[in-house]
């Protein structure tokens, strides 16, 4: 099972891939995790990453699209895309890759919500650098403040969850990937998912519509 789930920064995409990937045994691949562990990593690719991500802007497609298809080749399980594709262009770089093996993506889910939840979402995240456990001040806070549950790492803030940066990165959502929901929805069905509310609730509605997939397709 191939899913893409969309949506603009904070609307959820990495707590929903991450469950939606225990639960099927698919693999979830986050590009902006991906990119960050090469910044960890002091890789070239990190290196060249660094200054559009501080800033809330895109990586150019050439670089993340060879990152992206390296790490697909691991997916014969099934993948869960998490902030790839981006662009349009990133999409139909997508599309052709996996048409050419025969295949294409099973499942788009957009994840629907406003601003205002994002900003206070994203500014109030706390994640584990150990295990990427992400949680939050106020909705989803650890049993102890500032510390990871699963293995006590003390909790960070990323550099571009800070309100500035996340307007910036709202911005470049709705000029560049905002798009790529209209350019899959003129191809094919896009569920549109109301993600403002509960985290547990909205796993819900997609686990029910991936349920049904999941019992046509593995
Ligand atoms: P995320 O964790 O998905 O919010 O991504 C963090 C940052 O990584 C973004 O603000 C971008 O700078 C960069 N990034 C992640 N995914 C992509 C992508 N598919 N294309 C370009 N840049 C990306």
């Amino acid at each position: 099972m191939r899913i893409v789930l969309l949506g603009a920064p904070g609307a959820g995409k990495g707590t929903h891939c991450k469950r939606i990937a225990d639960r099927y045994g698919v693999l979830h691949l986050s590009s902006g995790d991906i990119l960050r562990r090469e910044r960890a990593a002091g890789t070239e690719l990190g290196r060249k990453a660094q200054g559009y991500m501080d800033a809330g802007a895109l990586v150019p497609d050439e670089l993340v699209v060879e990152m992206m298809s390296r790490a697909m080749k691991d997916a014969s399980a099934g993948v869960v895309l998490d902030g790839f594709p981006r662009t349009v262009n990133q999409a139909e770089v997508l599309d052709k890759a996996l048409a050419a093996k025969g295949g294409g993506i099973d499942v788009v889910m957009n994840l629907v919500v406003d601003d205002g939840v994002v900003v206070a979402r994203i500014t109030g995240r706390r994640s584990c650098p150990k295990c990427g456990a992400v949680y939050h001040v106020k909705n989803m806070p650890p049993k102890v403040a500032g510390v990871c549950d699963k293995d006590g790492a003390a909790l960070v803030q990323r550099p571009d969850d800070t309100e500035e940066v996340v307007r910036n990165r709202l911005e470049t959502y709705y000029r560049q990937t905002e798009p790529v929901v209209d350019y899959y929805k003129s191809k094919r069905t896009v569920d549109d998912i109301d993600a403002s509310g509960d985290a547990d609730v909205v796993a819900k509605v997609i686990f029910e519509k991936l349920d049904r997939l999941a019992g046509k397709k593995k």
